[in-house]
Order: C-alpha cells, then structure tokens, then sequence
C-alpha cells in the first residue's frame, strides 16, 4: 500500500523547493482526461503521470499516449489494467462514468492512494459509497472544480439569503452535445445550495421542466432546465425572479482548462491529507 507523503524536490541547501504529486488518469483517453495531462504538462507545479487509462475497448489502449497528448512521454502508454502499487502520494484523477467511478473506489482503497473525483451523474448509492471510501483515503468530490463556479454558489447562497421567498428560482444550464447526464452535477449542486439555504427538501421541490398543463408554479419549486447542443463548454444561470423584476446570476464556462487546472490543483493539495471527504471549497480555502 502507498504511504500518503508525496515526493518532495529538495534544493542543494536542503531547502524544499516543490513537491512532486503523482498522479494516475482515470478517462486519460477522454476530453476531460487529455485536457488535464496536458495542463499537467505546462504546469508550474510538477506532477508525475504514473499511469493514464482508459477502458479496455478503447482502440487507443496499448498506443503510446502521446497520438492522443502531444505533450505526453513517448515512453507513456495508454492501458486498462490497473497498477498494484503506486508511489508515495499518488492521487487518481476521475473523470469517467458512475460504473467505473465505483471500480476505482475499490482500488483506492486497496493501494492507499487519493482520489479527486470530477465525474456526474452519480446517484445517491454512489455518493454514499464515496463516503464509505473517504472514511479510509482522502477524497476531493466536486461536480464542478472550477473556482468561478464555487465562488457562484456562495453568491447564490448569498442571495437566497437576502432576497428572500417572494423570488421563484430557476436553474438554467447549457452544454455541448455529447453530455450524457442531466441536469449536470453543477445544476443539482446549485440547487442544494439554494435548498440548503432555503431549509427546504429537495425530493419535492425540484420541477424537471414544464410542459402541458403544469399549472401556475408554487413558490417553493426550483425549476430545472437543460438545455444541449453544439461544443458548449458549460453554461449555468440562477434565476431569481419576482413580480416587477429579476435577478440572475451566471458562470460561462468557455474551456475545459478550466476544470482541468482546477482537478491538478485539487490533486496537489489532497495529496498527503488525512482520510476525509473534501470539496473544492476546501481545496480552495473559500
Ligand atoms: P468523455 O466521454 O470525453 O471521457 C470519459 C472517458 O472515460 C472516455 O475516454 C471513456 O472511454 C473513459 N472510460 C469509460 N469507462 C472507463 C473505465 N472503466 N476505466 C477507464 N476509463 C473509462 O467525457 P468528459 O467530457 O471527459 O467527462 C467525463 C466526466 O467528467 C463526465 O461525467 C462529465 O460530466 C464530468 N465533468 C466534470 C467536470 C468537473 O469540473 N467536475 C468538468 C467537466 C466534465
């Protein structure tokens, strides 16, 4: 099993000057996963690719990574098969789906090694089972690693505060057409932060869209609306509105890097953590 203290760079004067976070890519081969090797590449922080895998089927397996990642080793390849130990302060970086989410866990847990965990679409069962793991690895779980989205929940649990009932909520997001789950993770974690700051429940008060004869909306409804086409990076509006005038306040995501520099970010500093479930407002000390 991995010991949690990542690598450190120490200077002549046996200063320490960086520490070297390993890293393995779970999706390596997808658009979030070839976006974050290659942030990973130009960073100014080091990190170290341990491994980049993707699912067995996929026909890049066995390729070396750079025809996917210019800037990748030649000597790295794209695989399938799991390492059986890791060094020192390794992190799995996730960005895949629920299913193989849920197959990384198992192994986490069975080399010591962190995880930050970007993938959506998880249900309940897997959240829960992400808990039972960080009760013995330290995980980072968040639907959205960037900084603007995490400072836009405070603000929209800022203004819930302040506006108060009279304001009917509307979540309005957009993304690109391959998207396979909705709402994003970003859109239901906005609407917890709108629950948890309105004290509500969130089992009845979701309205996924309207059409027919939905009638007139209650008060307490959170409408919910995704929108898909195109190469949308990720587009969310909170809509608080009210008889006489409107506020909204939105993100526009327009690159992957983004995300990407946010999941290096959060896979430095969970690195050598205790075991715990963390998010991005504590990577990012808001
Ligand atoms: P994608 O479809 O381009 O990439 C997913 C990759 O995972 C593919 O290469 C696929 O082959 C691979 N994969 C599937 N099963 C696997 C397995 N068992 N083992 C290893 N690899 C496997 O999707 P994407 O746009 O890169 O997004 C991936 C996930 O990240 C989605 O859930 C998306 O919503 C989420 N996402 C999160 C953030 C965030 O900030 N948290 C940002 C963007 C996307």
């Amino acid at each position: 099993m991995a010991g949690r203290e990542p690598v450190s760079i120490i200077q002549a004067g046996g200063n320490i000057v960086a520490t070297i976070t390993p890293i393995i890519m779970f999706g390596a081969a997808g658009r979030m996963g070839r976006m974050i090797l290659e942030c990973a590449a130009s960073s100014d922080r080091p990190y170290q690719v341990v491994a980049a895998l993707d699912r067995a089927e996929h026909p890049g397996i066995g390729q070396p990574l750079a025809t996917l990642i210019p800037s990748a080793p030649p000597s790295l390849l794209l695989a399938a098969a799991l390492p059986e130990s890791v060094p020192n302060g390794t992190v799995a970086i996730d960005f895949t789906t629920p299913d193989s989410t849920m197959a990384m866990l198992d192994w986490i847990e069975a080399t010591g090694a962190s995880a930050v965990i970007g993938t959506t679409g998880l249900e309940k069962k897997h959240i829960d089972r992400i808990a039972e793991t960080a009760d013995k690895v330290p995980v980072v779980f968040a639907p959205n690693m960037s900084v603007g989205v995490n400072v836009l929940y405070e603000l929209v649990a800022k203004a819930v505060a302040l506006l108060g009932d009279p304001y009917d909520v509307e979540i309005i997001e957009m993304h690109h057409r391959f998207k396979r789950d909705a709402p994003s993770g970003t859109a239901k974690r906005l609407a917890d932060v709108v629950i948890e700051a309105r004290g509500g429940n969130q089992t009845t008060d979701i309205r996924h869209g309207r059409m027919g004869l939905p009638g007139e909306r209650t008060s307490s409804e959170i409408g919910m609306h995704c929108i898909r086409g195109g190469d949308v990076v990720g587009d969310h509006t909170v809509s608080f509105s009210t008889l006489g005038e409107r506020v909204e306040l939105t993100h526009k995501a327009s690159t992957r890097e983004t995300f990407a520099r946010g999941a290096l970010r959060a896979a430095a500093w969970v690195s050598g953590k205790e075991a715990g479930l963390y998010s991005m407002k504590d990577v990012l000390g808001i």
